[in-house]
C-alpha cells in the first residue's frame, strides 16, 4: 500500500515509517520542521516538509495514499501543554483538514493518534488510580487545551466514518517514550527528562535531583515499539471504537528517578519543586479492551524499555558535549 505518515519527522512518526517500510510499504512522510530537525529520516521514503494546518498542505500529502495516519500535533511535556493551551487546541486545524482531505481523495483508512489526556480529570485524583477504562472518556473533562483538541477530533473522525465512510480508527496513547524522540528543549516528556536529568548529574558529579511535584504521582509508560506495533495492529482491525493503547505496569515518579540512577550507577536526593507543573495525580491504562478485541496488550517492561532509552539519552548527551 501506499501510506501517508502525518507527523513523520517526529518521535512516534519515525518509528512507525521503519516499520511500515520493513513491511514493504510505499510511504510518504510528512512534517513541517525542516528535515534536519527529524528524528529518523527514511532514504526510500518519500519525505515532504508542509504545514498540515493548511487545507491544501493536506491535500498533497494525502494525494495517491491508501491509508493515513495522523500523527502530526504541537505538543510536547506537561510543561510544555499547560503553557501552550492555544497552540494544542490549533491541532485542530491539522485533524480537520486532514479529515477532509481523506474524503476528497478518497483515502480508505485514517489512523488518529489520541491520547489519555481525553479522560476525565476527576477519575485522576488519586495516585492509586483505578486504571481508565475507555468509558471513562464521558462525561467530558479532559486535560484543558491539549486534551480537548484530541477529544474533539476523535469524535470528529467518528462522524467522518459515519457521514463518508472512511474507516476511521483511534488510539488513546498512554505516555509513550524511547529512543529517538524530543529529550531536550522544553517539550521532552518525563521519562525522556528523568534520562537527562540523571545523566547530567553523573556528569557533574552533582547528584540532587530536582523533581516536578512531590514525585508520587504515578503513571505508566509504554516503550515506542509497544506504540508503534499496537497502533498497526489497531488500524488493520474491525475495531471501530477508541482504544487504549498504553502499559498497565504503574511507577511513582520518584521510583522512575531511582530506577534511572540504578543504570548510571548513582546515588541520587530528591529535591521536590511543588510549583512545577505535573498533571493529573495518577494515570493508567486499562487495557481489558484492547486484549478483548486484539488478544494483545503493550508488554515492553519499563524496566528494559528504559535501559535502552537511558543508553540513547546518554549518548545525546555526551554527543551535544
Ligand atoms: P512529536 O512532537 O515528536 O511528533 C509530532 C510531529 O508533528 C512533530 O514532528 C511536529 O513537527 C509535527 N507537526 C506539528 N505540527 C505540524 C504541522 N502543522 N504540519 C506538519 N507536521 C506538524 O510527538 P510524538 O510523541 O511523536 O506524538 C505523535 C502523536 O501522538 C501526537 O499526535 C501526540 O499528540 C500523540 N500522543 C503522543 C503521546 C506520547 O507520549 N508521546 C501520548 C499521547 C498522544
Amino acid at each position: 500500500m501506499k501510506i501517508l505518515v502525518a507527523g513523520g519527522g517526529g518521535f512516534i512518526g519515525g518509528h512507525l515509517v521503519n516499520r511500515l517500510e520493513a513491511q514493504g510499504h510505499e510511504v510518504r512522510s510528512v512534517d513541517w520542521k525542516p528535515q534536519s530537525d527529524w528524528y529518523q529520516v527514511s532514504a526510500s521514503a518519500e519525505n515532504m516538509v508542509l504545514d498540515l494546518n493548511e487545507r491544501e498542505a493536506c491535500l498533497k500529502a494525502a494525494d495517491g495514499v491508501d491509508q493515513i495516519y495522523n500523527l502530526a500535533a504541537d505538543m510536547g511535556g506537561m510543561g510544555f501543554i499547560e503553557n501552550n493551551k492555544a497552540a494544542c487546541m490549533l491541532s485542530v486545524l491539522i485533524s480537520t483538514h486532514m479529515l477532509m482531505a481523506a474524503r476528497d481523495k478518497d483515502v480508505q483508512r485514517v489512523f488518529y493518534a489520541s491520547s489519555a489526556c481525553v479522560y476525565n480529570g476527576s477519575k485522576q485524583s488519586d495516585p492509586n488510580v483505578t486504571a481508565l477504562h475507555e468509558d471513562d472518556a464521558y462525561p467530558a473533562d479532559p486535560e484543558d487545551g491539549y486534551g480537548w483538541e484530541k477529544l474533539f477530533s476523535e469524535r470528529m473522525g467518528r462522524h467522518f466514518m459515519e457521514d463518508y465512510g472512511i474507516e476511521f480508527r483511534t488510539a488513546r496513547y498512554h505516555n509513550v517514550y524511547g529512543p529517538e524522540g524530543t529529550w531536550t528543549g522544553g517539550r521532552e516528556k518525563a521519562p525522556a527528562a528523568v534520562c537527562r536529568k540523571i545523566v547530567e548529574a553523573k556528569n557533574s558529579g552533582n547528584h540532587t535531583i530536582e523533581v516536578w511535584g512531590d514525585g508520587l504521582q504515578t503513571r505508566s509508560f509504554m516503550y515506542v515499539d509497544d506504540c508503534v506495533k499496537g497502533t498497526d495492529m489497531l488500524m488493520n482491525s474491525d475495531i471501530r471504537v477508541p482504544l487504549n493503547i498504553g502499559s498497565g505496569e504503574l511507577i511513582a515518579i520518584n521510583d522512575l528517578y531511582r530506577m534511572v540512577a540504578g543504570f548510571a550507577g548513582i546515588e541520587i536526593e530528591l529535591k521536590h519543586d511543588l510549583t512545577a507543573p505535573q498533571g493529573v495525580r495518577g494515570r493508567n491504562s486499562d487495557n481489558t479492551l484492547i486484549q478483548e478485541h486484539m488478544g494483545w496488550e503493550p508488554s515492553i517492561s519499563l524496566e528494559e524499555g528504559m535501559r535502552k532509552t537511558y543508553e540513547w539519552i546518554e549518548q545525546q548527551v555526551q554527543a551535544a558535549g
